[in-house]
């Protein structure tokens, strides 16, 4: 990740936007962006897998923000998020036995 916008300042920005903006307000623009990654990536498929790769790390990027913001709006911890991610990393393990 940025160096210029470690997590600790990242986190510390996410928290000024959501003094200044109600979080709900935040889930929308969460959603909103989550359907820009979708409409990117039915771009492609229309296009027959010819990518603008620029829109989607562009898309990918707001993802990841709103996917941090979520994270502090909904008081997710580190330590159940990495929990979370290991188990269903488990059920990848299985599906990609054999
Ligand atoms: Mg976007």
């Amino acid at each position: 990740m940025s160096e210029r916008y470690t997590k600790h300042k990242r986190i510390a920005l996410y928290g000024r936007l959501l003094d200044k903006y109600d979080w709900r307000l935040q889930v929308i623009v969460a959603i909103e962006e989550m359907a820009e990654l979708s409409q990117e990536l039915t771009t492609v498929l229309r296009h027959d897998g010819v990518i603008d790769k620029g829109r989607i790390v562009e898309e990918l990027a707001d993802c990841y923000i709103m996917y941090e913001q979520l994270g502090m709006i909904f008081g997710v911890q580190e330590e159940e998020f990495t929990e979370m991610m290991n188990k269903k990393m488990e059920w990848v393990e299985v599906l990609t036995q054999k």
